[in-house]
């Protein structure tokens, strides 16, 4: 799964299951933005590890 960062933060925004690393809390007045880079379900190898983002691509047409 490789795709451009905007389409990283699409999915993100669309998805029910996005957990930021720094966590809510910190969530709307951090640097981080929402996307899937940003999001504890992303693995290292650049993948959704519950599987989600290819539904929200597909679902979304993103
Ligand atoms: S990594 Fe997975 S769970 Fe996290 S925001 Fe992206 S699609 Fe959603």
């Amino acid at each position: 799964m490789r795709s451009s960062s905007d389409t990283y933060k699409n999915v993100a925004e669309n998805c029910s299951q996005y957990s930021p690393k720094n966590g809510w809390d910190t969530f709307s007045n951090s640097t981080s933005e929402c996307s899937c880079t940003t999001c504890n379900h992303f693995t290292k190898n650049a993948f959704c590890d519950i599987d989600l983002y290819d539904e929200i691509v597909e679902n979304h047409d993103l």
